[in-house]
């Protein structure tokens, strides 16, 4: 069923994104006028910035940890020599995901700008460091075959209470830049779970158990995925929903997220 939806990345992401990016722009610029995407303050014309999206000031705090080495399997901050086998913090994980690939760090002005997408009204924020994101790694996505793209879902009373995903937006993004089919509703979370701030690392890692399912009757033999969150911290939420999609016939999940955590504060996944 899948491959009936498989697109190929043939013109390259630059001509993908400029393509899309007049679709996206057409849709945002109509409903407002070109602004920072973090602070909404006036862009001038003139910036020393690397994404037409944020203002210097703002991209200079969000893009501090750009260009940090990181784990080629789960992302974490490493030293200057990658390793694909993985780094202390995976080694000794049986990831089911892999590769990661992230913005930054979950920390100082992106943890925060993190913590703004909750809220329904950050639709512009999420997409402008999702082509931030996906400036920082066109040539990694150029290489992976993607089929599908798909976000991490949340449970029934999540989605009760609060219609917004940030998640679900940020796969939006990447499927029309990437010109790749958007599969918002293949996984389902189908049970709840106690938040996984409130719990030690040691239990986050068992408490998703299982709590992902890909829906009835998809056959995704020979998929590739490239699987969509805000943040990622030990990797567990990323791991069961990875679970599902192979047991759903899926070859490769490719996890892309915007900040990658270690674990403190806030983080929840
Ligand atoms: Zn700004
Ligand atoms: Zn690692």
């Amino acid at each position: 069923m899948w491959q009936n939806l498989r697109s190929t990345i043939a013109n390259g992401l630059g001509g993908c994104r400029r393509a899309a990016e007049e679709v996206w722009r057409g849709a945002v610029d109509f409903a407002y006028p070109p602004a920072c995407a973090s602070c909404l303050g006036d862009l001038p014309a003139e910036t020393s910035s690397t994404t037409t999206e944020f203002c210097d000031s703002c991209w200079k705090g969000l893009s501090r940890t750009l260009d940090m080495p990181a784990c080629l399997r789960c992302a974490a901050t490493i030293g200057p020599n990658l390793n694909p086998d993985g780094c202390p913090m995976c080694r000794n994980e049986h990831y089911r995901f892999d590769r990661t690939l992230r913005f930054g760090v979950y920390d100082d002005d992106l943890r925060i700008a993190c913590l703004r997408m909750k809220h329904g009204g950050a639709r512009r924020l999420i997409a402008g460091l999702g082509w931030a994101f996906l400036d920082r790694h066109a040539a990694s996505l150029n290489a992976e075959p993607l089929d599908l793209v798909v976000p991490v879902p949340r449970d029934w009373k999540q989605r009760f209470f609060d219609s917004h995903s940030s998640a679900a937006v940020l796969a939006e993004v990447w499927s029309r830049a990437l010109k790749v089919p958007l599969a918002p509703d293949l996984l389902r979370k189908t049970r709840r779970t106690p938040p996984q701030a409130r719990l030690v690392p040691s239990i986050r890692r068992t408490n998703l158990k299982n709590a992902f399912t890909v829906r009835r009757g998809e056959d995704l033999t020979g998929a590739t995925i490239l699987l969509v969150d805000d943040v990622m911290t030990t990797g567990a939420t990323a791991n069961e929903c990875s679970r599902a999609l192979r047991e759903a016939g899926a070859t490769r999940v490719v996890v892309g997220v915007l900040a990658r955590g270690l674990g403190r504060r806030e983080l929840n996944t």
